[in-house]
């Protein structure tokens, strides 16, 4: 808006006025003047003349008025010269360092992974790409709005921080100061001028009067004139609004709309414009029909017009402002200063902070203003963004608060500024340690979150307003941006704000410590599910928070123990629950346990516990720096309590196995989702990681017994391991198991989970690689998938990229999928089944694989846990916990019980964990053993486990159970993991023994082993045998396989090689012939040498009732299901426009451009006419009972799916059976004799004036007028076409008869957009028209792909082809013949000098393969007699087909020479072959009948390589017509891709000389006149004349468009993409046509197109012509490739570009780098070319229902 671009009208305006306005302009300058109020009695008498239509605003007018009054006498003040010059000179001067650039919504930013210092640091898309970081690992995002671009900010990036543009000394001034400075007097000029400006703008902007303007301005009388304004708010629908308008103004519709669209953009406006009273009256009635029950109304004002006058100029003097302020930095000082500066001795805010404090007042226009004005001049100047910041935090609180009250979008706030400081680390460091930011923060998230406190003082989030809440997560977000960069350097005043703040923070957890506490329900199930997204949504904002608040306490070692002990102190405090209650005692294996008695399924329980769980964080950060060893002089071991600090997080593990248990299933599906979320990778990092952390907290710093009853009682499992039989109940007991299991599983954990920096010394990498690892044991994943299974720091990272190929192998995705990696070999061994992270589900799918994958390599199913590294010396202790006597206990007990086949009391599950712990406690000592001494070892794992049972029932000990394990038949599964054990106890006893040290270490390891290994040897040579056995089988498998596959291809051999097969049988045939001429002339199609036609009986399986059928004519008739459709994909003219219906249309000739044809496709699957019918019948008939079910095909339309492959299709082609045919070549070659082309002419010429001659008795035809000379005795050879052989008629059954109309019709219909008429003259035409194009289809498809000619195409392609081609020629026999002749009469003045007719087109205008499949289908017409129905005999159609191909092709050879007349030679040759002096001699002949026109300077070379080159299409298609007609055999070489070979295979196959131009040579007397005539063509003068563009030849193949290599390079284009109908700046959806390259304005109104009556989006009605209806687009910003069909449907489809991991991503969401992928464009290439668009989009639309709702028609 404020660029220099719309400055050169103005002031050519102000140029214009000069003379009148030069004195005031003085009077401004004069010193002895108070600028202020000149300059506001100037504004109060030109302001309110400027603005004065309100309701109409000359928006252009007034923008001039403005500049020519007001801006260009002010500036040329503030300048003291033409504003112009001077702005030019200072813009040349250089620019500011910082980028700034403010992003609109959906505009895309860059960050870099490598260097940016957090994720919102962003770049705008000039400076990225500008920028090193363009070769780093970036990512792209779409821009919500108001960020701005960090380009040049110093803090912002690690490296790389300017990008070449604004780098110093980049641009070419050569000043070393880049920034100009301004003079003294300019400078002193701001210093009087911007005060009053500034004072101005902001008075006005805070303006709430209505009726009265400052004393300063009122210079007038008043007038009573006023502005209703209506104002924008998000409450109300955009329908709602207009509705409102309507009944309150009475207003039309379209007026309606235009005030709410401005409404929506400007934020106000005036509606209604009158007498104060009638304004007054028009807001009453707004507010009253705005409102309702559930809404408030409307926000509606009556301003005097003077008010909203100044007010608008006020904004604009802002955006001015804002112009001015790039240009140079002290005009920014100076504006900052003054914005500044704070009135003496007042109390009020300074300007800036008054706007800052008016703005959830401002309307949206006026925001954007300002919130601009911010970033042009605070934030491009560190020094007082500094400041301002400084002045955001003082008054945070209020706005906070204003914000949260307020409705608009968090963009439209200024608190969405907070980001740009609060992220700037030094900045954030200053508001720490001078503002205490952290605390204002928490302090502000104190006040304005109460109204969620129960009466606890504890959070509770029930019936709470999403919105509203959304809204307090804006405070959230601010706390993360502060604390985001960690400081380095710690000041004493910095550590004791931070600790104020953390303190304040604590307050915070308190109220959620324990909040939305949850009671078991027994008995009924609960009612309502309680609330319980915004307690996790909190806890998922926090998570982060908690995270780097324990890593900034943990910088510092005494601000560590500080801390620790704050939040000890905090969770102590929140602990007191229960302790009114008496503490109880029991007893178990000697060991008693004292505690207050409290059941998790009974008493109150919550899962929020972000006080002990920062405590558990702390404390594993004080292990890990050693500062643990001076704990206790911050807390003495009387506070500390382990017991309560373990008691709430145990209460919460017990709430997780009780949900398994199923214990709470009255409690309904909330719970279910919160312990869901408790374990997510979302949230378990502050969640269950630490309450696991805790466990083991207790477990380091408790007596091992009592923290195993401890835990026995919360599980409510002390019965359970008593002696007595708890329970018959067999829920009960299954109830138990389940509770078993989970308690094993957290022991396990206890023990065994030691990844943890400070649990053991492990790295935060090992960690990452211990994650990927094992979510890579359950399968191979995509990269995104892994990230997703990861937890993401606060700077979105996961650490994944560093560590994956450590641990995996990446392996490439295919034309589909995606890529996937897969874990390396060495890694297994890393495998733990417990992996704490695992659900239930992964813990299973995992085991399963690796069990899988070590039978497999033949190895035992032993799946030990890895030996886990050492815990650090403050969680040593841990480890007692597996050798204390409880655990003995339980671990006998559980063994004992499956021993004795207790069934019920215990599970596979549980043995496996039992099982486990053993192995973690032998891994244990043996770790121990071989580390130390052996006497020095006190972890005696293996003498406990050894000894008896203190009591009867436990008289056997661990060792012996588990050899008898071994025998219990349940467990057959887990012997391998039972015979490791043993193992490893002998291995311990063995280490153990020795008690030399030297032989303690690896050795012992193998010597213990070798005493084993008889029998392992044993059971080595059994799993050997085992495996030699199921390789045997394997191999017989294989060899079946291969068999069957070779059978498969033997009879299928028939199928590809039928051509060769045939070619023998027909040889056997024709014994008389000699074989080698057999095979001579079996391979022409055309001509007295035509070869015999090779059509075997065809049986079909009817897809429908399975039955089979011999395809014969006088049979029921057999379809192929197919699909119509217009298409564009041959066009060689874009631009031309399409007619959209077919009305009066003339489809007979094709122009050469092939603009738009009919193809038609077949899926290739045969039925019964009869079945299909009925098929289609009950689809239909279903459709009508389920009338409100949308429809995915158009039944009107005769859609439907084929029954087997699912494919959209819309008719069926009848199969017509090819007639055999066969020449006797001595009668052609005596045909030969006489039958000359001359001769031929004369003949049907004959036949067709005779026929003229009858018909003109009857009706007037409406006949070309015959030229002929020789139409004398043409009357008298009116029969003689007969002559030369007939035969009678095919005669196909009815059923043939009447699906041959049928199919016809659907052809004309579709392919002409116009209603079903089975007698329109125009069917036939169409038959042709599909016929040719749907083969010119192919063969284009067939040279794209580098496929030979025959042979390759697909069976569908194949057989729906053939069908077609012998439907075309049988659908003659449905039309009056009369009608046929009248088409083919039209068809042969293109090519014949005596039939041509006024309305026969030029050489230049029509397609010649076009005429060609017309005129041979329709020739069998002339032998038609009123009488018998005749049709030529083989002997005749071979010569009918040979003359009227050798004509068109003379014909299309001409056009080649005429178009390549333009050619001019880019290479010399010297080619003097024969070919090239024909093409020499008949060129000097066309040069004759041109009158010079066509130069015969052309070498003759060129022109047959012109023609040889052109030619070839053409040749191809009429190679696949005349195949699929007759059936005669192609030559070998067009089985195969060869260009050469080719070409003379082709000319051998249609007869043609392969010296083209002795065609004419050879007709020569023939072709005179026809050369004549066609030279003689006025278009083809004009082109050969003036040059003008005919289609060359070969014509181009289409392909997709050009996609660029760097998707971003895409999304610059789509930046500078700019709506072609609206100005403004608003979002908007750039579409990408993939056909044509056309860049649309996608789902927008301003694109929007009227067809037919209906509004059609921008993309549906460019589809219309670009595609036919059908098309493909690339959605730039969704990075989403679109197909649509039509105006109801469409599909969405992977865009073809993939990130380095071979993944897609759809919307940007992930935003890695993506490039263009070949193999991916290419499918969808083909996609368009096979015309399968259709059938992806109903494929799409019948999986994914979701598109239903979608208006694909505004697309
Ligand atoms: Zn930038
Ligand atoms: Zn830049
Ligand atoms: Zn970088
Ligand atoms: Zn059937
Ligand atoms: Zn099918
Ligand atoms: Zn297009
Ligand atoms: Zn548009």
């Amino acid at each position: 808006m404020a660029d220099g671009a719309d400055r050169g009208p103005a002031a050519g305006a102000a140029d214009g006025r000069a003379p009148a306005q030069a004195p005031e302009r003085a009077m401004w300058c004069d010193e002895r003047f108070d600028f202020q109020s000149t300059f506001l009695q100037w504004l109060a008498k030109h302001v309110p003349n400027i603005y004065s239509a309100e309701m109409d605003p000359l928006v252009e007018e007034q923008e001039e008025m403005v500049q020519a009054g007001i801006l260009y006498p002010l500036e040329c003040y503030l300048f003291g010269e033409d504003p112009d010059i001077f702005l030019e000179k200072l813009q040349q001067s250089g620019t500011s360092q910082l980028c700034g650039k403010v992003f609109k919504g959906g505009e895309t930013t860059y960050s870099c992974r490598d260097c940016a210092v957090d994720p919102t640091c962003v770049l705008c898309i000039d400076c990225f790409q500008n920028s090193i970081h363009k070769n780093h690992r970036y990512k792209m995002h779409n821009s919500t709005g108001g960020g701005f671009c960090d380009c040049g900010d110093t803090e912002a990036w690690k490296a790389g921080p300017l990008c070449t543009k604004h780098e110093p000394g980049a641009s070419s001034s050569p000043k070393e100061n880049s920034e100009c400075q301004l003079n003294e007097e300019i400078m002193e000029h701001s210093r009087r001028v911007f005060p009053s400006v500034i004072k101005y703008m902001v008075d006005m902007l805070i303006w709430e009067e209505e009726k009265e303007l400052p004393v300063e301005l009122t210079i007038r009388e008043k007038a009573d004139s006023y502005y209703c304004v209506l104002f924008n708010d998000e409450h109300h629908s955009y329908d709602h609004v207009i509705y409102s308008l309507q009944r309150a103004l009475g207003c039309e519709l379209g007026e309606a709309q235009l005030h709410t669209t401005a409404i929506d953009k400007e934020g106000r406006r005036a509606v209604k414009a009158g007498h104060y009273a009638s304004c007054q009256e028009a807001k009453e009635e707004i507010k009253r029909h705005s409102e309702n029950v559930s809404q408030r109304p409307l926000h509606v004002e009556v301003l005097h017009a003077d008010v909203m006058a100044h007010q608008k100029f006020a904004l604009r003097l802002g955006s001015w402002l804002n112009k001015l302020m790039s240009y140079s930095s002290d005009f920014r000082q100076i504006f900052c200063q003054i914005c500044l500066k704070e009135e003496a001795g007042s109390e009020n805010p300074c300007f800036i902070s008054k706007l800052m404090l008016w703005d959830a007042r401002l309307h949206k226009g006026a925001r954007k203003v300002l919130h601009e004005l911010i970033f042009s001049s605070f934030f491009m100047e560190m020094e007082y963004k500094k400041l301002f910041a400084v002045e955001f935090v003082k008054y945070y609180k209020a706005l906070q608060k204003e914000y949260i009250s307020d409705d608009h979008d968090r963009v439209l706030s200024v608190t969405a500024l907070s980001v740009q400081m609060f992220t700037v680390p030094t900045l954030a460091r200053h508001l720490i340690e001078e503002q205490n930011v952290i605390t204002t923060i928490t302090e502000t998230l104190l006040e304005v979150l109460p109204e969620y406190l129960d009466k606890n003082d504890k959070f509770n989030f029930q019936g709470y307003s999403q919105d509203k809440l959304k809204r307090v997560y804006a405070v959230i977000y601010d706390l993360r941006y502060v604390l985001v960069s960690k400081p380095t350097v710690w000041t004493d005043g910095l550590r004791e704000r931070f600790l104020e703040g953390f303190v304040s923070f604590l307050r915070i957890l308190t109220c959620m410590q324990g909040m939305e506490e949850i009671k078991r329900q027994i008995g009924q199930h609960i009612e309502v599910d309680p609330d319980w997204e915004a307690a996790i949504a909190i806890q998922m904002q926090l998570k982060n928070i908690l995270l780097m608040f324990q890593e900034w306490c943990a910088c510092d070692e005494e601000l560590l123990l500080r801390s620790y002990r704050e939040c000890h102190k905090a969770v102590m405090r929140c602990s007191t629950n229960g302790r009114s209650r008496e503490k109880t005692v029991f007893h178990l294996c000697g060991h008693t346990l004292e505690s207050r008695p409290y059941r998790v399924s009974a008493d109150p329980v919550s899962i929020h516990l972000p006080l002990s769980r920062t405590l558990a964080g702390l404390h594993v950060r004080l292990s890990k720096t050693g500062a643990i060893s001076r704990l206790h002089e911050f807390v003495s071991p009387e506070e500390f309590q382990v017991e309560l600090l373990v008691e709430y997080p145990l209460r919460c593990l017990v709430l997780v196995a009780q949900v398994a248990a199923e214990m709470w299933r009255r409690n309904g599906l909330s719970l279910i989702s919160q312990v869901f979320y408790y374990q997510d990778v979302k949230c378990r990092e502050e969640m269950y990681d630490k309450d696991i952390i805790m466990l083991q907290i207790g477990a380091s710093l408790m007596d091992p017994n009592q923290f195993l009853l401890l835990i026995l009682q919360r599980y409510e499992l002390v019965d359970a391991f008593k002696k007595i039989k708890p329970t018959k109940d067999q829920d009960l007991i299954k109830q138990y198991n389940v509770l078993i299991e989970e308690m094993l599983q957290i022991l396990i954990y206890v023990v065994g989970e030691r990844y943890v920096p400070g649990i053991s010394n492990v790295t935060k990498e090992d960690v990452i690689m211990r994650e990927i690892i094992h979510l890579l044991c359950i399968e191979p994943m995509a990269h995104s998938a892994i990230t997703k299974s990861l937890p993401e720091n606060e700077n979105n990272e996961t650490g994944l990229e560093n560590v994956i190929d450590k641990v995996a192998t990446f392996k490439k995705p295919g034309v589909s999928g995606h890529g996937v990696y897969e874990l390396k070999d060495e890694c297994l061994k890393e495998f733990n089944m417990f992996f704490y992270h695992y659900t239930k589900t992964q813990h299973s799918k995992a085991e399963h694989t690796q069990k899988k994958r070590r039978k497999q390599e033949n190895r035992d199913e032993a799946l030990p846990p890895p030996p886990p590294p050492d815990f650090s010396p403050a969680f040593s202790n841990v480890v007692r916990l597996l050798t204390c006597d409880v655990m003995m206990h339980i671990l006998r007990t559980l063994l004992q019980r499956a021993v004795e086949l207790e069934t019920h009391l215990w599970t596979e599950a549980m043995i496996q964990m039992v099982l486990h712990l053993l192995s973690l406690g032998l891994l244990e000592e043996k770790q121990q053993l071989q580390k130390s001494p052996e006497e020095e070892v006190t972890f005696d794992f293996y003498h406990k486990a050894t000894r008896m049972g203190s009591s009867a029932m436990n008289a056997v000990n661990v060792l012996m159970l588990l050899e008898k394990l071994k025998r219990v038949p349940q467990l057959e599964a887990q012997k391998d993991t039972v015979n490791w054990i043993l193992q490893m106890f002998d291995m311990v006893k063995r280490l153990r023994e020795k008690s030399s040290l030297a032989t303690v270490g690896a050795t012992s390891g193998s010597e213990a082993t070798k005493a084993d290994e008889s029998t392992q040897d044993k059971e080595k040579a059994e799993r050997k045998r085992k495996a030699e056995a199921a390789r045997l089988h394997r191999q017989k498998i294989m060899a079946q396989m291969s068999a069957l596959q070779r059978n498969f291809i033997e009879t299928h051999k028939l199928l590809y090689e039928n051509t060769l097969e045939t070619q023998g049988k027909d040889d056997a045939i024709m014994e008389e012939e000699s074989i080698t001429s057999a095979i001579d002339y079996s391979r022409i199609a055309l001509g007295p040498k035509r070869g015999p036609s090779v059509s075997e009986k065809e049986i079909l399986t009817c897809i429908l009732c399975q039955e089979e059928q011999e395809v014969k004519l006088e049979s029921a008739a057999m379809v192929l299901s197919a699909c119509v459709q217009k298409s564009t994909a041959l066009t060689q003219n874009r631009s031309r426009i399409l007619e959209l219906s077919g009305d009066t249309l003339d489809p007979l000739f094709m122009h050469p451009d092939l603009p738009c044809g009919t193809h038609t496709g077949s899926c290739g699957h045969v039925m019964h006419a009869a079945c299909w019918q009925k098929y289609f019948e009950a689809i239909q008939l279903n459709f009508r009972q389920r009338l409100h079910v949308e429809q995915i095909f158009d039944l009107e339309n005769g859609e439907y799916l084929c029954p087997l492959c699912k494919s959209l299709c819309n008719t069926v082609i009848p199969i017509v059976p090819l007639q055999a045919q066969k020449i006797n070549s001595e009668d052609a070659e005596a045909v030969a004799q006489i039958l000359s082309l001359a001769r031929w002419l004369e003949i049907v010429t004959g036949r067709i004036s005779g026929y003229s001659m009858k018909n003109a008795k009857g009706e007037k035809q409406n006949l070309p007028p015959f030229t002929s000379k020789g139409s004398g005795n043409s009357a008298l050879e009116f029969h003689s076409i007969l002559s030369f052989g007939v035969q009678s008629s095919a005669k196909y059954s009815s059923s043939i008869k009447e699906m041959l109309v049928l199919f016809a019709t659907t052809i004309y219909r579709v392919g002409l957009k116009v209603a079903p008429n089975e007698a329109d003259s125009r069917i036939p035409m169409m038959t042709w028209s599909t016929c040719a194009f749907t083969i010119q289809c192919i063969e284009n498809l067939l040279e794209t792909e580098g496929k030979p000619l025959f042979g390759s195409l697909q069976n569908r392609q194949h057989s729906g082809l053939k069908a077609l081609v012998q439907f075309a020629a049988a659908q003659r026999t449905t039309s009056p013949q009369v009608l046929i002749q009248k088409h083919l009469i039209r068809l042969l003045g293109v090519l014949l000098p005596n039939f041509k007719g006024e309305d026969t087109p030029s050489l230049l205008e029509v397609d010649m393969f076009h005429v060609l499949v017309g005129a041979v289908l329709s020739f069998p017409s002339l032998y038609w007699e009123d009488a018998v129905d005749l049709q030529p005999s083989s002997v005749s159609s071979a010569y009918n087909h040979l003359y009227l191909f050798h004509l068109t092709t003379l014909a299309h050879i001409m056009q080649i020479v005429i178009s390549s007349a333009t050619e001019s030679p880019s290479a010399h040759s010297s080619d003097n072959s024969e070919e090239a002096q024909s093409a020499q001699s008949f060129c000097r002949e066309v040069c004759q009948y041109t009158s010079g026109c066509f130069s015969q300077d052309i070498p003759g070379w060129l022109v047959w390589d012109c023609v040889k080159k052109g030619i070839m299409p053409y040749l191809r298609c009429a190679a696949l017509f005349f195949h699929y007609l007759l059936g005669v055999s192609p030559p070998e070489e067009l089985l195969q891709v060869s260009e050469e070979g080719q070409f003379k295979a082709l000319c051998s196959y249609l007869s043609l000389p392969t010296n083209l131009f002795l065609l004419f040579r050879e007709y020569w007397d023939t072709v005179n006149p026809l050369l004549q005539r066609w030279c003689a063509d006025p278009v083809v003068l004009t082109c050969l004349k003036w040059k003008s563009i005919a289609i060359r030849y070969p014509r181009k193949r289409n392909h997709l468009i050009e996609l660029p290599e760097d998707y971003s390079c895409l999304l610059n284009q789509a930046s500078q993409f700019r709506c072609p109908r609206s100005s403004d700046d608003e979002q908007k959806h750039p579409v990408l046509c993939l056909f044509c390259g056309a860049m649309l304005c996608s789902q927008n109104t301003c694109c929007q197109e009227l067809v037919n009556g209906e509004e059609l989006g921008a993309c549906t009605s460019h589809a219309l012509q670009c595609g036919a209806g059908v098309c493909m687009f690339l959605k730039i910003r969704e990075c989403k490739v679109v197909l649509i069909e039509g105006k109801t449907r469409g599909c969405l489809y992977p865009a073809p570009y993939l990130d380095e991991y071979g993944e897609t991503d759809p919307g940007l969401k992930r935003g890695n780098p993506l490039h263009l992928c070949q193999e991916r464009y290419r499918k969808l290439h083909l996609l368009w070319q096979q015309h399968c668009i259709i059938e992806e989009i109903a494929r799409s639309q019948e999986t994914n229902q979701v598109f239903f709702g979608f208006n694909w028609q505004l697309l």
